[in-house]
Order: structure tokens, then sequence, then C-alpha cells
């Protein structure tokens, strides 16, 4: 039997007021994995009404910051005992192989949850140093209520970035999942009104980017939006916002430069570089998408790198021994084929893959795809795929690399491999992007700051620094005169 799946508004399960539904398909299959109420405007404005009485009174504004992390700590213990049905929700949602839904993006993202509600109890202002006989001291506060707008690649663990630090801080929130990926967000829900979550603190309304999203990202009385995908609707989402002069914070796409130098261990680097760019298909925001690899050791490393990749074993993302899944949907296939097929024309050499994979029925899957003689002006190398493609370019020397490698419109992350210690800290000084991988890519922690500069976007989430953009600070004034100060009379 078909599921159907309503939306979470104030602690309540209910349909859109215009009765509208989506369904959601597993994209390794095509099977239905349930309908959808969709989100209209009028289900927004219900869902910032709810989050804002939940945030001006009752249970949780009355809540001690204590009680407040302790509840989320008691709704991690809940996830941690919920990781294979989310890992299941997920990987049917958006094609992720299990073992790394179950073992990396699940796990990694309880963990922001309860790194965060350690803080919860933590958010301190200052008190000053003042001039004369007046004070000045510092609140940190919360800003309201906060509107979440997540992709697809990691539903959960993205909702889980802005969620976890927005509630620590005591917040409400309002999360619109993408389209493709609505289920594991809703179950999350559920999961944390099981541990009392008050009603109204989290409200979860699926729908369509250019209505449920739109409308939350210009809805007047949303504090601050917290959005998470494509650079092009990054830009929407501030148009939006800037309306009515909401901040805004962007994690956006990328184009992130993997640089491999002669003197680099080939073994760690080609398995790096692998997990780099297949790891969840290719669709990660920070996937080292152009490999730079120097002259000297270009051979070797490609003829391991290459035998690598064709041994990677595609098929049903729901088993274990599955090392890639299908992608998203169609329409990201079909982006897919369109960059594959201008790297032909722009005169790039296919090396393997290129094609859609045939062995299963259904499934939107791709085979892994190597590009060589790329130059860093072809559109393989510019712009996001945000699939398993990787552009290969050879480089001669430092100098040569650092500047094709920052020669991007993106800054998101970037990675190195040498055992030459000045060099690498050379580079991770050069490049201009959010994180700089040194012989690892793609790591990630709770505790590790995580965002881009261009047009990568802003504001950083992960780490304490997080807290800041889901805190305002407010500055108090007291006059400590005994008669008081009467500006006339001065
Ligand atoms: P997308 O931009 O198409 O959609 C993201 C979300 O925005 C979805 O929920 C969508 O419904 C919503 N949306 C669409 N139009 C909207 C509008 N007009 N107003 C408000 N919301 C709207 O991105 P996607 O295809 O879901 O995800 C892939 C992109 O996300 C890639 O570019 C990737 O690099 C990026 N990404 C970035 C990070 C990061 O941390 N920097 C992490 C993951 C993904």
């Amino acid at each position: 039997m078909t599921k159907t799946y309503q939306l979470f508004i104030g602690g309540q399960w209910v349909d859109s007021v215009t009765g509208k539904t989506f369904e959601t398909r597993n994209p390794a299959t095509g099977e239905l994995n349930g309908i959808v109420a969709e989100a209209q405007q009028e289900d927004v404005d219900l869902a910032v009404k709810a989050a804002r009485r939940a945030f001006e009174s009752g249970p949780w504004a009355e809540m001690a910051p204590s009680d407040r992390g302790r509840l989320l700590h008691r709704a991690a213990q809940k996830l941690w005992e919920n990781v294979d049905l989310l890992a299941e929700l997920e990987t049917k949602d958006n094609g992720q192989p299990i073992n790394e839904s179950k073992y990396i993006a699940i796990p990694a993202m309880i963990d922001v949850l309860e790194f965060y509600a350690g803080l919860a109890n933590k958010v301190q202002g200052e008190t000053l140093s003042s001039p004369g006989n007046r004070f000045n001291y510092t609140l940190r506060e919360p800003l309201g209520v906060i509107g979440a707008i997540v992709p697809w690649n990691f539903p959960l663990m993205l909702a889980m970035w802005k969620l976890a630090p927005a509630l620590a801080a005591g917040n409400t929130i309002v999360i619109k999942p993408a389209e493709d990926t609505p289920i594991s967000t809703l179950e999350l829900a559920k999961l944390f009104q099981e541990v009392g979550i008050p009603d109204g603190v989290i409200n979860v309304i699926p729908g369509r980017g250019d209505i449920a999203g739109e409308g939350l990202a210009s809805h007047p009385d949303v504090d601050k939006i917290a959005f998470t995908g494509s650079t092009g609707v990054g830009r929407l989402v501030m148009q939006a916002a800037s309306r009515h002069i909401k901040p805004v914070s962007l994690e956006l796409g990328g184009k992130s430069p993997n640089i491999v130098f002669d003197d680099a261990s080939i073994d760690d680097a080609v398995n790096g570089s692998m997990f780099g760019i297949y790891f969840n298909q290719g669709q990660v925001c920070a996937a080292g998408s152009r490999l730079f690899v120097q002259e000297g050791i270009y051979d070797r490393f490609m003829d391991s790198f290459i035998r690598k990749v064709e041994g990677i074993r595609i098929g049903n993302p729901l088993e274990a021994t599955t090392q890639m899944g299908p992608q998203v949907s169609e329409k990201q296939l079909n982006t897919i084929e369109r960059y594959v097929q201008s790297g032909l024309e722009e005169g790039a050499r296919l090396v393997t893959g290129g094609k859609r994979f045939a062995g299963t029925e259904n499934g939107y899957y791709y085979t892994p795809t190597i590009f060589e003689n790329v130059s860093n002006s072809m559109s393989i190398a510019r712009e996001e795929i945000f699939g398993p493609v990787i552009s290969v370019i050879r480089f001669k020397d430092e100098e040569d690399v650092l500047k094709k490698a920052n020669d991007t419109l993106y800054g998101l992350a970037s990675g190195l491999w040498t055992n030459d210690l000045k060099l690498a800290h050379r580079m991770a000084k050069g490049l201009k992007a959010g994180t700089v991988y040194i012989n690892t890519f793609s790591m990630l922690d709770s505790a590790a700051p995580f965002g881009g500069t261009k047009q990568s976007g802003f504001g950083r989430e992960l780490g304490i620094q997080a807290m800041d953009m889901y805190t305002h600070t407010k500055s108090v004034w007291v006059d400590l005169n005994k008669e008081g100060l009467n500006w006339y009379q001065l």
C-alpha cells in the first residue's frame, strides 16, 4: 500500500490547505516511496505562525538552556536507536549506498546534534570595561524563527546542520526539504516529537522550491534564512530575503580543486581522490571535481586511478556491497549527460565512463567518468556537474597550479597531496576556499566550521562559529551615577 505523508506544523500532522500532494520515488528502482502533502503559501504562513508562537511563549520559550540541551541529547539518543530506519529512508529517497548513509551520513548527523546539545547552556554575553559611571554588558539572544531550505544530496545531515545550532540557541525552525527527498526529514520530526520537543519548535513543510521555498525566504515573520543548494537558487533566496532585510547564510555550489604533487604517496592520493569525487555519486558540494596532477607523477597516478575507478561496484544502494548507487533523479542524469557531451565537443579525452550504467532496469545510474586533457576554460572544468565526472588537468609547478586552482567562481573546498610540509602550508595559505584538505579529502567534523567563499556562499556551518549565525548580540547600557545623568547640564 502506498504510504502517505503529511506536513508537520505546530506539532500536528496535517494536509496542505489546498489538499495538494506530490509523489516521491526511489531513484534506484522508480518505485513510489510515498505521496507527500505539498505545502503552499498558506501552509508556509501557518508553519511560521506556529514557530512564532512556540518561540514567544510556552514551554520552549521558558525552558532553561540546560534543559534544552538535555532534550536535544534525548533526541540524539532516539536517533541513535533509529539509525537503521533513517539510513534506509535516506537511501530510498536519494540513492546513497546504504553503507555510506548508515556508517557515515546518519552517524555524522547525530554527532552534530550532540555537539550543539552540549552548547545549549554555553551561549554567553560579555561584560565590558565601560567608561565612567556607566556600565555595558551584552546578551547573546536567539533570533526567533529560522527558515531552513535544504537540498537532496544529504537531506538529514544538511537539515541538522541548521536545526541543531538553531534549537540549541533557543530558536524555532521551519524546514523546507528538497522535492526529491522529503520523507526522512518528516521522520526526523516525528522522532523529535516522541521525545517531547514542544509543539511548533520544529515544523516541516515539503513542497516546491519556487512556492514553499520562496514563500519562506520572503516571509516577513521569518528572522533568518539558512540555505544550502545551488548558487543560482542561492541568488534567488538572497533576493527574496532582502525584501524584509532578513539575514541569510548560503552554502552553495563548488568546483573544488584537488591537487596531486609529484612527491605524493600514490595510493593515498588515488584512494582519497576517488572518495573526493565519487562519494555519494559525485553529488557532494565539496567534491574534488577538478583533479590537478603534476607532470612527474602523472602517468603512474593515472594508471592506478583509472584501474581503481573502473573497479567501483555500481548497484542497488540498499545492498551492502554497493559502492555507487543511482543519481537522485532523471533531471540530474540528463544534466550529467549534457556536460559529458560538452566535454567531448570542447576536446577533452574521455578515459572511462561517460555513459549510463546498463546493469539495472529503471534506476538513474551513471558510470564513474574520467576526462583527461581538460583545460581550465572548458565548461566541465568551470561549472558544477554534481555527478560522478572528474576533469583531470596536468600541471607543471606550484605557481602554475595555484593560479589555475583559484581561477574559478567558486571557493568551497580544495585538497592537496604532498609530503613536503612547507609546500603543503604554502598551498593552504594560497588556496581561496573555505576548507583545505591536506593528504585527505571530504573530511567533516561537527567541531570544524564548514562553508564557502566567492560564489560558494558565506557563513560557516558546524563548529562553535555556527552559533553566531543563530544568535544576535544585544548591548545593554546602565547608568551608575547616583544623581543620574542630565545631558542638558553637561
Ligand atoms: P537547488 O538549489 O536546486 O535546491 C535547493 C533547495 O532550494 C531545495 O529545497 C529547493 O526546493 C529549494 N528552492 C528551489 N528554488 C527555490 C526558490 N526560488 N526559492 C527558495 N528555495 C528554492 O539545489 P539542489 O539541486 O537541491 O542541490 C544541489 C546543490 O546544492 C549543488 O549546487 C550543491 O553544490 C549544493 N550544496 C551545497 C552544500 C554546501 O554546504 N555548500 C552542500 C550540499 C549541496
